[in-house]
């Protein structure tokens, strides 16, 4: 039995699926198996159930989602984020314990990485807009005054209230690197619940591989080869459950005067980071905290992203740069297997 989308969402995924940028490879579908493919949290989300569920397990993982969008999207005014967006310089905002979870999370990322990863870049994706069509670089003041509104200190959070208040007017949240992390490891919690023995949850491209398959295989996930289409991978993670999240520069990005804008932001000069990267994978047991890691070393770079890394046990990183270079941060050889020729391995 399949349980499937509509056509026009179907069409939608066809389209969406080639700028995802990390793909669980096996098993193929079988007839018993149970999956479910929607467009959630802004991207294409996909649930497979390989042993064990039902489709209760899929109905739930997916309102589980929804709700999630409901409270942290910033894309759209009837959410959590947006009232506390809204509110900015004005009042608190009570929000569910699930939105309070991520922002302290992320804030807790901001901290440990000085501002280089900051929730607040809220007014930044706004001004570039980057992803939606018909972007063009913003004039340098309007960078610079949606620069300033950069500040996760005027980020405050009470845990008594479950309040969140932005202090400055303008300024605004933004959880596009940390949510689907987060709402992966809720599906890994709802797939447990459910007594599921091995899944896959693929959101946009964040890949959960949960459980162990039937015959004891490894898990397989493929990174994007970032110039081909998509089902060419570059390299091939295996093991165990685990998560593997990438952040690129060819997800979502507009070229102008032969240079490329990403959508991954320097909260230091205003501008999509320029350092050469064209990915980072991260492999870890939390997709919460792989999520914002890939964002986070993306925003470092391979030296200074090796070095944060390595406050995170059993987590690992595979850098891609412009010119073909693939960088491991320690340990990662042993889940990561480079396919494609053209690339090979580096140092700094
Ligand atoms: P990801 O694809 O997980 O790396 O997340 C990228 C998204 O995170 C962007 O589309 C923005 O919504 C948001 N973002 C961009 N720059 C930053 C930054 N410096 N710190 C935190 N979030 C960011
Ligand atoms: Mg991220």
């Amino acid at each position: 039995m399949r349980y499937s989308t509509t056509m026009t969402s179907r069409w939608l995924i066809v389209v969406l699926l080639c700028i995802a940028a990390t793909f669980a490879i096996s098993p193929s579908l079988h007839a018993e198996e149970l999956s479910k493919t929607d467009f959630v949290l802004g991207t294409v989300c996909t649930v497979r159930l390989l042993e064990g569920g039902s489709k209760a397990t899929l109905d739930e993982s997916f309102s589980r989602l929804r709700t999630i969008e409901d409270h942290m999207s910033a894309n759209r005014d009837d959410t959590e984020i947006s009232q506390v967006n809204a509110m900015a310089g004005k009042t608190p905002v009570k929000v569910s314990e699930d939105t309070f979870y991520v922002i302290s999370k992320a804030l807790e990322y901001a901290r440990l990485t000085n501002g280089a990863f900051d929730p607040s870049v809220g007014p930044l994706v706004k001004l570039w807009n980057i992803g939606n069509g018909d972007e063009k670089v913003p004039p340098t003041e309007k960078i610079l005054a949606a620069k300033a509104l950069v500040d996760w200190r005027q980020v405050v959070l009470d845990a008594t209230t479950r309040t969140v208040f932005l202090k400055k007017p303008g300024m605004a949240l933004d959880l596009g690197a940390i949510a689907k992390g987060y709402a992966a490891d809720e599906i890994e919690k709802i797939l447990l619940n459910h007594k599921v023995k091995a899944a896959v949850i693929d959101l946009g491209g964040n890949v959960f591989v949960f459980g162990s398959k039937k015959d004891k295989s490894p898990w397989r996930i493929g990174i994007q080869n970032p110039e081909s289409e998509r089902g060419e991978y570059l390299g091939i993670v295996s093991g165990g459950q685990m998560t593997v999240v990438t952040s690129g520069v060819y997800e979502r990005y507009f070229i102008e005067n032969g240079k490329r804008y990403h959508h991954i932001m320097s909260t230091q000069t205003g501008f999509p980071v320029d350092n050469d990267l064209i990915s980072v994978s991260i492999v870890s047991k939390s997709s919460i905290d792989a999520d914002a890691l890939s964002t986070v070393l993306f925003v470092l770079g391979i030296e200074k992203g090796m070095e944060f890394l390595k406050q995170f046990p059993d987590t690992y990183a595979i850098f891609i740069d412009k010119d073909h270079n693939v960088y491991l941060s320690p340990g990662a050889g042993k889940v990561f297997n480079l396919q494609d020729k053209s690339y090979r391995y580096a140092e700094k």
